[in-house]
């Protein structure tokens, strides 16, 4: 056994295989000088009883990145560190019960070709053809994925353990780490055979993340299921049928009805996602043990059982198989079912890799990804999927144990898009949230708060059950078109608790400020747009600064940036900087009033000079409340934000509806204001903003004040513009069918993929279908016609020029 050293670069904690993979792919990246401590023995946490598939399937671009990268690495990892392992390539099949789920299959094949995958959509006589004894007569489809299959997960551990060590880097097993803390801005870890000095530190503890991150004070959101599956004798007739073939059947996933089964040898290996799952380690009378190493939860074959009897009538030699084993696990489920990859929020020098439900599959990826993070402060891809800055305060254990528990549930469940997931709800209501939801609004949670989606009317059908489609109508259509109507002939009134707000001010801010974002920073009175680039040139966020005086504004930013944008601010803050930055997110709230009439309003109401122009602010009162009032609407309307204490929102908005009511004032919903953004060409963060593009590429040039001496990403950005840009923003029309293009729709030209869509909507103004994206450069001149894949089915689309498609040169916003 190795000698614990007395210090490294950095110290991962868990010896599983995410963070083996870390290990792995910091040594390969040259950074030798890392260690890695296990409390036990690797594979010890979840590893060690993993089924070990290894999907490539995702709806999700970023995560199925991440596994097509694990899928390509397990190919060749053997070779590579001469650790021969089991890694059985055997293809899978995903059956599609329903139209929906061809449409999401179809979708995904998209996706996956896009990333060199050859997936495929089979008919029910094709599937047959790779699966003679699967039942077919009530399917409708199945994805087929050549790329799928199952690893030994012990063996994928011991392999990127061997790759480290090869390399230099260090394990150390049987060394729990105690305890952290911070001396000299560096981390000593203390474990009972010693302490070790490092300068980055990594929590890969799995299903004991929290345990772990309790010792820097973190808080990690996440909660531990119980995972079961089942091992069947040898099956006479597949032991035949697999000698002949000489091969394995394909893996099966029946993901309607929520689980997996797989040849294991000659037998069979089934894995339901009961709906009846249960959580453990959550109640005082069931305390999460010290150490569970190599130990599993008692066998619950009750919960299983629906499972096991589908599974049987799928394929009815399963139910000539005798049970032989099963095996129940601990697996960890963050609140969003994504794992935890990235910096550790608020913390420095520490990251996180951990909480992960599909760990084999994503292992690989995975250390990639963190390595990036450590090595680099960045990662290639747009990894906000499993940042773990994604989730803030408002997720307390309860709302994790609910999320958990549902998506557990439905870990093969169809996204549907007007579908507002129930579990984890009401963390954060505005000051008018019964007012609002008295008027019919249909909530779904921004960073924990509750924001209307859309207003129903009495007898509309608000059920689960009717948001089961991809289509864009049904029974909410007609209300987000009146709404987005309404804004355009009257006014209305959206409601947007927790947008995101930092407070800077004091001798330096900004100057600070001027050397940060691409552009100008607005004058005192004014607001504006300001870009945040990376380094690269690459889009990180983009945030309003409302100037209220010189070293005094305040930053405002989306509702779920709120702890990534703080913390890209306090990354970049001088040492010996003399102003300070403060969130003050929870001090303010806004509500939208644009359209027409909204100016007349006001004037009823307020005591503000509602004759100063588009962009700017000023401080006013409505029914005897201070408020600022922003001259900016992201509906492309005359309109103005009012941004309120808390504690006074509700007596400006009854003020404002009441005298809104002449005006033909209506309330709309965060679904209308997508519509009517998405026809003014403006982008929504970690859609059409993410760190995938450059600002060049995402064609926000006219923010970028070249003139300035210098700002953070100025050099990359005029290489790049000396070079040319390769692919650049688009806004296209398409001609859509029921469904508008999803994100990451495939755009084609001439038989080839030519990029992607970043969002998609109806334009109920204009009447028309929208797509944001990205297209190769070539084909960018206004008119060219490009095909868009919707669900499978190639549209024709047709690259507009770059202004807004409705009220192109701006008269109604600066009216
Ligand atoms: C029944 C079952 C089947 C599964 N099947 C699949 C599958 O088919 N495909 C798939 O992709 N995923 C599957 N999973 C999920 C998969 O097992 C996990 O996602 C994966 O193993 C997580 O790996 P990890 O390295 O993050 O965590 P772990 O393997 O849990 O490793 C964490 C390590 O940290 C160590 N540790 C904890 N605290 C400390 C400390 N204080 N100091 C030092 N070390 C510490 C632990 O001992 C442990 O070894 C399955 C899970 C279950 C339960």
């Amino acid at each position: 056994m190795s000698e614990l050293p007395s210090t490294a670069r950095v110290v991962i904690i868990g010896g599983g295989a995410v963070g083996a993979s870390s290990l792995y792919h910091l040594a390969k990246a040259g950074w030798t000088d890392c260690l890695l401590l296990e409390k036990n023995e690797l594979t010890a946490g979840s590893t060690w009883h993993a089924a070990g598939n290894v999907p490539t399937f995702s709806s999700s671009w970023s995560l199925m990145n991440m596994q097509r990268y694990s899928a390509e690495l397990y190919r060749t990892l053997g070779d590579q560190v001469d650790y021969p392992m089991n890694y059985h390539v055997t293809g899978s099949i995903r059956l599609g019960h329903s139209k929906e789920r061809l449409q999401e299959f179809k979708r995904v094949v998209g996706m996956g070709r896009y990333q060199g995958m050859e997936l495929d959509i089979l008919s029910p006589d094709e599937i047959k053809s790779r699966y003679p004894f699967a039942e077919t007569h009530d399917l409708t489809g199945a994805l087929y994925d050549p790329n799928d299959g199952d690893i030994d997960p012990a063996q994928l551990t011991q392999a990127l353990a061997k790759g480290a060590r090869d390399l230099g880097a260090k394990i150390v097993r049987f060394c729990p780490v105690t305890a952290v803390r911070r001396e000299n801005d560096e981390w000593v870890i203390t474990t009972p055979k010693g302490e070790v000095r490092c300068e980055y530190v990594v929590n890969a503890a799995g299903y004991y993340a929290r345990e772990v991150g309790k010792m820097f004070g973190r808080d990690v959101p996440m909660m531990v299921m119980s995972h079961q599956y089942m091992l069947f004798d040898t099956i006479p007739e597949l032991e035949a049928w697999s000698k002949e073939a000489g091969h394995k059947l394909p893996l099966m996933r029946d993901v309607d009805s929520s689980y997996y089964l797989r040849q294991e040898k000659y037998g069979m290996n089934l894995g339901p996602y009961e709906r009846n799952g249960k959580a453990h380690w959550i109640t005082k009378d069931d305390p999460m043990p010290e150490d569970f190493s190599f130990q599993l939860f008692p066998d619950d074959l009750e919960r299983l059982e629906w499972y096991l009897n589908d599974a049987i009538e799928r394929v009815p030699i399963l139910g000539t198989a005798g049970l032989s084993k099963m095996i129940n696990g601990p697996i960890p489920y963050a609140p969003d079912g994504n794992p935890l990859i990235g910096p550790m929020p608020g913390v420095p020098n520490a990251f996180e890799a951990c909480v992960f439900t599909f760990g084999i599959c994503q292992a690989g990826g995975a250390g990639k990804v963190l390595a990036e993070w450590v090595m680099n402060g960045e990662t290639e891809w747009d990894m906000w999927s499993c940042d773990p800055r994604r989730f803030t305060n408002y997720t307390d254990p309860q709302y994790c144990i609910d999320k958990g528990m549902e998506i557990y549930g439905h870990e093969y469940a169809m996204h549907f898009p007007k579908h507002y997931w129930p579990a984890g709800r009401d963390r954060k209501h505005s000051a008018i949230h019964d007012k609002i939801a008295a008027l019919g609004a249909q909530f779904k949670p921004f960073n924990g708060w509750e924001r209307a989606m859309w207003y129903a009317q009495p007898g509309d059908d608000t059920s689960a059950a009717a948001t089961q489609t991809w289509n864009r109508n049904g029974p909410w259509s007609p209300r987000i078109e009146a709404e987005c109507l309404a804004v355009r002939d009257a006014a209305g009134i959206l409601d947007l608790p927790g947008f995101s707000r930092y407070r800077i001010k004091g001798p330096g801010a900004t100057e600070w400020l001027r050397g940060l974002i691409t552009g100008k920073v607005p004058k005192p009175g004014r607001i504006g747009l300001a870009y945040f680039s990376d380094d690269k040139g690459r889009i990180v966020t983009e945030m309003s600064v409302m100037m209220l005086d010189e070293d005094f504004f305040f930053l405002i930013t989306a509702a779920t940036a709120q702890w990534h944008d703080l913390e890209w601010l306090k990354k970049h803050l001088p040492k010996d900087a003399a102003f300070s930055i403060d969130d003050v997110t929870d001090a303010f709230s806004c509500q939208i009033l644009t359209g027409p009439n909204s100016r007349a309003i006001l004037a009823e109401v307020s005591n503000a000079d509602l004759a100063k122009g588009w962009l700017t602010h000023q401080s006013c009162q409505i029914a005897g409340k201070w408020l600022q009032l922003v001259r900016v609407s992201f509906a492309g309307e005359l309109g103005w934000e009012l941004h309120t204490k808390v504690e006074d929102t509700a007596e400006v908005f009854d003020a404002v509806w009441a005298a809104g009511q002449a005006h033909g004032l209506k309330p709309f919903g965060m679904e209308a204001l997508d519509s009517l953004r998405i026809e003014k060409g403006y982008r929504a963060w970690k859609g059409d903003l993410s760190t995938d593009y450059t600002i060049l590429q995402g064609g926000m040039e006219r923010f970028i004040d070249w003139a300035k001496p210098d700002f953070k990403g100025k050099a990359a950005m005029e290489r790049e513009k000396q070079q040319g840009v390769t692919k650049r923003f688009v806004t296209l029309v398409v001609d859509a069918g029921d469904c508008d293009a999803p994100y990451m729709s495939t755009l084609w030209h001439d038989g080839k993929v030519v990029g992607e869509t970043t969002s998609g909507n109806w334009g109920y103004r204009i009447g028309k279908s929208v797509a944001l994206g990205m297209l190769r450069a070539d084909l960018t001149e206004p008119g060219t016609e490009v095909e868009v894949e919707i669900f499978g089915e190639r549209r024709k689309a047709i690259v507009q020029e770059d202004k807004p498609l409705f009220d192109p040169m701006n008269e109604r916003l600066r009216a």
